[in-house]
């Protein structure tokens, strides 16, 4: 568990523990919880918390036009503030500084009260994890009943008075058929729980779009006369629509023990339709997080307007879950690896991979580093170019290390440089460790590796490698090619659950 330190003029002001919040007055003053009173408070300063995000900063978040200076510009909007990030309050200077550095892996740990009163800020909102902004409703009862109806909020529930795809600003919106409200008035009646839950990317690019988010939903609120819970993911994390982490957080945190659950959502993988003229739904993103969660699903027209389904499951455009497709590759995985292992315990050797990215070859590096400490091992993306990589494999080489070479290579000439070092040193060991994974795959992981704070690969980038790619071979000068499947590794149950579902 991380946590961090704030300095005031180079002094230790707080120390703020991962997850945990500080409500602090004008004068940036802890203000203590039996003398909080609403007017008063001023900031909240949150810490990132590593069971729901990867990323380690604090969250300065300026209340009632309070203001804050950093980088000498005034400013008065939430800012994620990272380890040495400097603001001032009142002409005085803060910093923020890691007291440790290393996250621990798996992000969903046990089970911990998260609604205390810190985390909600004066209007009910809350922002629990990066990319995440959840509205908790102040009467206690709206979270009591196991009986759960989710419901994505545009073109399901309000759809653009303008006419258009998007709203032009907070109340440009109407149900989006008038039996719309009555349904949610009989709902709430009857005591069940509604859940908002809205894919918001745009969020993360333009803030202003949040205050009217925010404003849009008290004006839906209004109109109905009770408060619900809303749960908006503000940009393309885990949170994100159909990736399950909205119904993990509820689950974890928010007493959300559905024994009767459904989502009712416009995103729903239909396709076009000649008679009615209506065009294909522009995702399935609704009827995945159903999916990826187990709970039944309507669209908007089945829910509201009791239409009968007429869609088959092979009429939906649904794209094939490609992490739940793979098979148990561990008996060919461990072999290869084996046989890798023993490779590099015989002889000096160079291993040259090729695989796409998200194949596990970074991975597979690693164990390799644990391993053979001597080992040079080259990775492409950490050393920054391929001149340099093809310079430190020839050094290596030279003084008698052997080499792994941790790049894409998809074709011949790619491989060929190092091929050609290895024949100038007369090496007997050359092999090539091909990470045999299909394309649908390889995005898959790259998706999920975003999603859990990696590096985002773009899909364009794999299809390029698609097209390049040429099957390595012992006419290339290669001693002996092995190839090694896709064998993926967890560690926590939520990262397995999150693995197999349907990501972004
Ligand atoms: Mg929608």
């Amino acid at each position: 568990m991380w946590s961090f330190n704030i300095f005031k003029n180079e002094k230790l002001k707080f120390v703020l523990n991962a997850g945990g919040a500080l409500v602090l007055d004008e004068h940036f003053e802890l203000m203590l919880d039996e003398n909080v009173t609403g007017n008063e408070k001023r900031f909240i300063l949150s810490a990132s918390d590593p069971r729901f995000s990867k990323i380690q900063a604090v969250t300065i978040s300026p209340l009632s036009g309070a203001k804050y200076t950093i980088n000498g510009e005034e400013e008065e909007k939430i800012t994620h503030l990272e380890d040495e990030d400097k603001f001032d309050v009142s002409a005085v200077t803060y910093q923020v500084r890691f007291s440790s550095k290393k996250a621990k892996t798996g992000f969903w740990l046990k089970t911990q009260k998260v609604k205390d009163a810190s985390h909600v800020d004066l209007n009910g909102w809350m922002d629990p994890g990066k990319g995440f902004m959840y509205f908790c409703p102040e009467d206690q009862g709206a979270f009591s009943s196991p009986v759960v109806y989710f419901f994505d909020m545009d073109h399901t529930i309000i759809k653009p008075k303008s006419g258009g795809k998007f709203p032009e600003n907070a109340s440009d919106w109407i149900w989006w058929h008038k039996i719309v409200p009555e349904r949610l008035h009989r709902l709430r009646t009857t005591g069940a729980r509604i859940i908002f839950i809205s894919n918001q990317k745009s969020m993360e690019t333009d803030v202003t779009l949040k205050d009217e988010f925010q404003e849009k939903i008290r004006q839906i609120q209004d109109k109905l006369g009770f408060e619900f819970e809303v749960c908006v993911a503000s940009g393309s994390g885990m949170f994100r629509k159909p990736s399950p982490g909205i119904f993990h957080f509820l689950k974890e945190y928010m007493k959300l023990d559905p024994k009767s659950c459904l989502m009712v959502g416009d995103a729903a993988g239909r396709p076009a339709c000649k008679i009615s003229g209506k065009k294909k739904d522009f995702s399935a993103s609704d009827r995945n997080f159903a999916v990826n969660c187990g709970l039944d699903f309507r669209t908007p027209e089945e829910f509201f307007n009791s239409q009968v389904s007429k869609y088959k499951e092979a009429d939906l455009k649904i794209k094939p879950n490609a992490a739940r497709a793979l098979k148990d590759n561990s008996i060919k995985f461990n072999k290869s690896s084996d046989l890798i292992h023993d490779i590099l315990k015989r002889k000096k050797s160079l291993i040259i991979f090729t695989g796409y990215p998200g194949c596990g070859k970074s991975t597979f590096a690693k164990t390799l580093t644990r391993s053979f400490p001597e080992v040079a091992i080259l990775c492409r993306d950490e050393i920054g170019s391929t001149q340099k990589c093809i310079k430190l494999c020839k050094e290596a080489l030279h003084i008698g290390k052997s080499v792994v070479v941790d790049a894409t290579n998809p074709d011949i000439a790619s491989r060929q440089k190092y091929l050609e070092i290895a024949h100038e040193l007369d090496l007997d060991s050359i092999i090539s460790l091909f990470f045999d994974v299909e394309i649908d795959l390889a995005m898959h992981n790259c998706r999920y590796r975003a999603i859990t704070g990696g590096a985002v690969i773009k899909d364009m980038i794999l299809y390029s490698h698609r097209k390049k790619f040429e099957a390595p071979s012992r006419s290339e000068g290669f001693t002996d090619t092995i190839s090694i499947p896709f064998e993926p590794k967890f560690e926590s149950n939520f990262e397995t659950q999150l693995y197999y579902s349907h990501l972004p």
